[in-house]
Formats: structure tokens, C-alpha cells, sequence
């Protein structure tokens, strides 16, 4: 695996996916720029012992993945960006009748709209470098679907979408597109579906995570934040330098079936 002294730029890198990601990047030797809206001193923390922990450089810095200025600005504040992981997302749960307008505006903006923000601040300096790996972060949702879960869904399809037409623009160039797609990973975007879904159906929480969240992932187990990390650290090693364009599903035979 050769990320070793590479810079990567994750965004919404602060808990689940994006800091396990940021955390398997460094393990391997790349210097990491973690993101998120909050700037929290905890922030802070994180990637202080990041960069204790794997001796490379880490450090945080805040951006509003929802404007696409700050997106920008993310990458531009970064210096080098090596290794762009488009991460950040939120969810919510509702008919499409009555999905309220805001939160769809906010999910297409934040889980789709960045990556494009985001992607077109870092090629420049990608192809400045002379190498580059894009790898978005999508979902089994972004090649099929549930119900309620409607801007999600599009938001992801879309990024999927993106992920092609970027890998064949610079397919010719040292730099590579491809999207994750992962199933069911128990981090804070999944444990906040857990009551609701709880008091929708009237089961317990081991009932919800076994008939409602795992019965759709064949392996009847979540991937864990490792183990997206670890996909992570494979597509920006010169080992995947001919995989552009694809999608790697991390769903435990979702999309499988
Ligand atoms: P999470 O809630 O732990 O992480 C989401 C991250 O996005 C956080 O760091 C949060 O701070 C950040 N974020 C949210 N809004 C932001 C904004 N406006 N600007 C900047 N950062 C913002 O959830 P997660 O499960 O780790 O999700 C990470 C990605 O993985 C998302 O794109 C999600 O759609 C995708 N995903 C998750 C699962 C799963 O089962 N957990 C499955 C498929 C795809």
C-alpha cells in the first residue's frame, strides 16, 4: 500500500466512517485533514492524537459540507490534497409526501452537492501533483433503494452517477474516481434511526438491529469503520491505480441479492 506520506482530505471526518477512514489513511503513512461543521475542542483532540498515534500530520479544519464555498475553501485551506475522501452525510426517515422541503435541499447539498464542490477544487491540485484518487463515500442505497428514505436515495444515486463521469473525465490522467458503497455500519447516522424505528414497529433495540436493519445484509453483520477504512486505504494505493469508475460495495451481500 503506498499512501505513505500522501495528504488526504476527509470530510465530515469527526465520528463514524470518515474517522475511521482518516484513521486507517494515517496508519498507513498518509498525513490526514480531518472536517466537519462543529469545531468542537474535541475536534481538535482527535486529530492531535491521530497524529501522536501514527506519526503524520493531522489536523482539523471546519467546513460547512451543506455551502458549496466552504467546500472550497476545504480544499483550499488543506494546501495538498492527495487522497480526497467525499464522506460527509446525514439521513432522514420520511414519507416523500411529507418530507419537509429543508431536509431535502440539506441532504442532496451535503451528501451530493459537496462532492461536486469538493472535486473541483482538488483536481487542479491533483493534476499539479501529478496524482490523485477520488473516492466517495455513497451506499447500497446508491444502487437500490428503501422506502422513506427518498433524498437519500437520490443523493446517493447521484453520487454514484458523479463518480463515473469524473473517473472518465481524468481517465487518461493519474488520478482515479470510484465510490464506496457500504451497507449497514452501526456509527451515530445509523444509531439515530434505532428509537424511532423502535417506536414505529414496537420492538426493542435488538429487535430492530436483527428483523429491521440486518435481515436486508446477508451476512447478518455490520461492517465495521476498520474495515471501510481498509477499502479506503486500497483504492488510493498504486495497487487499484486501474480501478477508476467503479463502485466496491462493503454491504456483506446487499446488493447481492
Ligand atoms: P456519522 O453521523 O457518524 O458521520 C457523518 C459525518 O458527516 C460526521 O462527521 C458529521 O460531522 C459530518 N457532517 C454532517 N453534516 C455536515 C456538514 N454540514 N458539514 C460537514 N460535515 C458534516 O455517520 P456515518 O454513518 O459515518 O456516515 C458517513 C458517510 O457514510 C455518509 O455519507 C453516509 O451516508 C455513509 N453511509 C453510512 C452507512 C452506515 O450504515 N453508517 C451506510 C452507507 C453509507
Amino acid at each position: 500500500m503506498t499512501v505513505k506520506g500522501k495528504t488526504a482530505v476527509i470530510t465530515g471526518s469527526n465520528s463514524g466512517i470518515g474517522l475511521g477512514v482518516a484513521r486507517e489513511l494515517a496508519k498507513a503513512g498518509a498525513h490526514v485533514v480531518l472536517n466537519s461543521f462543529t469545531d468542537r475542542d474535541e475536534d481538535h483532540k482527535i486529530a492531535a492524537e491521530i497524529a501522536n498515534e501514527f506519526s503524520v500530520d493531522a489536523r482539523y479544519i471546519k467546513a460547512d459540507m451543506s455551502k458549496g464555498d466552504e467546500c472550497r475553501a476545504l480544499i483550499e485551506k488543506s494546501g495538498a490534497c492527495d487522497i480526497l475522501i467525499n464522506n460527509a452525510g446525514i439521513q432522514h426517515v420520511a414519507p416523500i409526501d411529507e418530507f419537509p422541503a429543508e431536509k431535502w435541499d440539506a441532504i442532496i447539498a451535503i451528501n451530493m452537492s459537496s462532492a461536486f464542490h469538493t472535486t473541483a477544487a482538488a483536481l487542479p491540485v491533483m493534476r499539479a501533483a501529478g496524482w490523485g484518487r477520488i473516492i466517495n463515500i455513497a451506499s447500497a442505497h446508491g444502487l437500490t433503494a428503501s422506502p422513506f428514505k427518498s433524498a437519500y436515495v437520490a443523493a446517493k444515486h447521484g453520487v454514484v452517477g458523479m463518480t463515473k463521469a469524473v473517473a472518465l473525465e481524468t481517465a487518461q490522467e493519474p488520478i482515479t474516481c470510484n465510490a464506496i458503497c457500504p451497507g449497514y455500519v452501526l456509527t451515530p447516522l445509523v444509531e439515530a434511526q434505532i428509537p424511532d424505528t423502535m417506536e414505529k414497529y414496537n420492538m426493542g433495540r435488538e429487535e430492530v438491529i436483527k428483523t429491521v436493519m440486518l435481515e436486508r445484509q446477508p451476512s447478518r453483520e455490520f461492517a465495521t469503520v476498520e474495515q471501510l477504512g481498509g477499502t479506503a486505504v486500497f483504492l488510493a494505493s498504486d495497487a487499484a491505480a486501474q480501478i477508476t469508475g467503479t463502485t466496491l460495495s462493503v454491504d456483506g451481500g446487499w446488493t447481492a441479492l
